[in-house]
């Protein structure tokens, strides 16, 4: 697996190069709305540690990032009146991974409406 590299988009993002839409941010993570979201309110939420994917990130990193996901979650689902949430991280190209710095994705589900894509 290749090595993390601070180039990447949410590597910017964290660094105020580029600009996001926040939605929470604490000493050890950041979340902010996907701009190609494959649901109403699909957000995302970020380590500030930098890891490239799940299998690469300190078990310390995982475990304040777990936290934010299950708080941002679960804002989430109210704010957008969800009947429940979908969660999904991908790690590498062949799974599916295209910016290189560990993410969770966490899409608001409503009873019958399929995700985007
Ligand atoms: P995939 O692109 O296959 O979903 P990832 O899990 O790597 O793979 O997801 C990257 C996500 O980042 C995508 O959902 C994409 O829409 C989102 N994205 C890319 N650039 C930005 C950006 N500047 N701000 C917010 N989200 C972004």
């Amino acid at each position: 697996m290749p090595p993390y590299d601070p180039d990447n988009i949410f590597g910017k993002i964290l660094r105020g190069e580029i600009p996001c839409h926040k939605v929470y941010e604490d000493e050890h993570s950041l979340a902010f709305m996907d701009v190609m979201p494959q649901g109403e309110g699909h957000t995302l939420v970020i380590p500030k540690a930098p890891s490239r994917g799940l299998l690469d990130a300190e078990p310390r990193t995982l475990a304040a990032l777990i936290g934010t996901v299950q708080r941002v979650g679960r804002a989430v689902k109210a704010a957008f009146d969800a009947d429940g949430l979908t969660l999904f991280q991908y790690n590498e190209p062949a799974g599916g991974q295209t910016v290189f710095h560990l993410h969770f994705h966490l899409v608001p589900r409503h009873d019958g409406v399929p995700l985007k894509r």
